[in-house]
């Protein structure tokens, strides 16, 4: 089939290869001047395969008042709350009861399991390189109470493949620890998870469709209108050219909505800001990619860097305020873990949106249009449920074609 997919994010690039690989001849379209410069860009790079949970959690709930005010560092609410914030985080609050958590939960566990092998099938089968490692993953705690919560719901011991370790366990495996600001009082490891570096693995990924399919990819293209009749896209307009009788087209825009809205097919998607500050190494650094729980924030050794990624700001905040956040984030890297980078080299600073949805699903598979597909709203989680969702794509568009 001719197919067309909008958007080379991860989501877009893995599900475009998965698709020629598949056997269909694939165009991507995509309106910047290169591949994964969006969300996709300098993520944390932490491929949680055994540790991905939504943010709507009953944990996050009983922080709400707190959050309101702004008196959580790793959240902010940009005030007055706006009218699309305000509809999409009605739904978000529904999300963060416990039954509602424990089932998305499950779902996005279990696709991120998957994720895992279908990623290496993908690095198997392909030519990628992308600073891959299987790294394992360490989730630290500088709060007893926060631990202690974590550990009655995991259990005594090993759940899942994650392993609870007390103070002493956690700095015999990974004794770069012992550089911590605030000591580290214990740590859940996922020996599973991996780091990589999300915008080489498009690129190369993009690259390899290109010569290996004969896929075409299309840069500063952007796509401005759709052409539908008889309930079926008919025709692709860009600001360069249009694209005519599609079999399909597949939406993998991220964040941005517009187009879907407008031929009526609606999408629950709110963009999640997020930091990063990527570093020269420094004298210890972690071999485990780290998650500090407390602050929300992640480490990972990515190629010949280290990258500390996180926060999340709700609502359209101006430039000044992400030069605010970089050094916010820096400094608390500073605090909890001075060894880790060589905070006076150079080092590249980065915001992006999550495009998330309130339950931290994405959204796979065919919509009321008839040759209209979407793999969209990984929030979180892009990076880590990209080899799976595209997998699932495929799948969709064989039964139903
Ligand atoms: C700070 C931060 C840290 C993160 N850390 C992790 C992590 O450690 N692990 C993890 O799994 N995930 C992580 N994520 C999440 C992950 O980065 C995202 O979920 C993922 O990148 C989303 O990919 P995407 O392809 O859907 O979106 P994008 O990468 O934004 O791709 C969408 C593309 O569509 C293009 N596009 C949009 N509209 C049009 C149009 N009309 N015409 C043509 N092109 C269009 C855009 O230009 C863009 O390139 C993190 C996110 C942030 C912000």
């Amino acid at each position: 089939m001719k197919v067309i997919v909008i958007g080379a994010g991860v989501i877009g690039v893995t599900t475009a290869w998965s698709l020629a690989n598949d056997g269909h001849q694939v165009t991507i379209l995509e309106e910047q001047s290169e591949v994964a410069a969006v969300s996709s860009n300098a993520n944390g790079g932490q491929l949680s395969y055994d540790f991905a949970s939504p943010m709507a959690s009953p944990e996050l709930l009983t922080k709400i008042p707190k959050l309101l005010f702004n008196s959580d560092s790793a959240f902010r609410i940009k005030h007055p709350i706006s009218r699309e914030f305000l509809s999409w985080s009605q739904h978000f609050i529904r999300q963060c009861f416990p039954g509602n958590y424990r089932l998305s939960s499950s779902k996005l566990k279990e696709l991120a399991k998957k994720s895992g092998q279908v990623l290496e099938e993908i690095i198997a089968t392909s030519n990628t390189q992308f600073g891959h490692r299987r790294a394992g993953k360490l989730v630290i705690y500088t709060k007893t109470s926060a631990f202690e919560r974590t550990k009655r719901l995991l259990g005594k011991s090993s759940t899942n493949g994650q392993v609870i370790l007390d103070q002493q366990a956690c700095l015999e495996k990974e004794p770069t620890l012992r550089q911590c600001g605030t000591p580290v009082v214990g740590g859940v490891l996922a020996a599973v998870d991996a780091v990589g570096d999300a915008a080489l693995f498009s690129q190369s990924l993009a690259a390899d469709a290109q010569q290996r399919f004969n896929t075409t990819l299309s840069l500063n293209t952007q796509v401005q209108r759709l052409d539908i009749h008889d309930n079926k896209i008919q025709a692709v307009h860009t600001n360069k050219s249009e694209f005519k009788n599609p079999d399909m087209v597949v939406f993998c825009t991220g964040e941005n909505t517009n187009l879907l809205q407008n031929c009526g097919v609606p999408l629950r998607i709110y963009p999640v800001r997020g930091y990063s500050k990527t570093f020269t190494p420094g004298t210890q650094v972690p071999e485990v990619a780290i998650t500090d729980h407390d602050k929300k924030l992640v480490y990972s050794r990515i190629g010949d860097k280290v990258r500390v990624a996180g926060f999340a700001d709700f609502g359209h905040f101006s430039k000044e305020h992400d030069e605010q956040r970089l050094d916010m984030l820096t400094n608390q890297a500073k605090a909890m873990f001075p060894k880790i980078a060589d905070y006076q080299a150079s080092s590249s600073s980065w915001s992006g949106n999550r495009p998330a949805t309130p339950d931290n699903l994405p959204v796979v598979g065919p919509t009321s249009i008839k040759n209209l597909y979407l793999n969209m709203g990984h929030g979180m989680f892009g990076w880590t449920l990209a080899a799976i969702t595209a997998q699932q794509l495929v799948e969709q568009v064989q039964k139903h074609a």
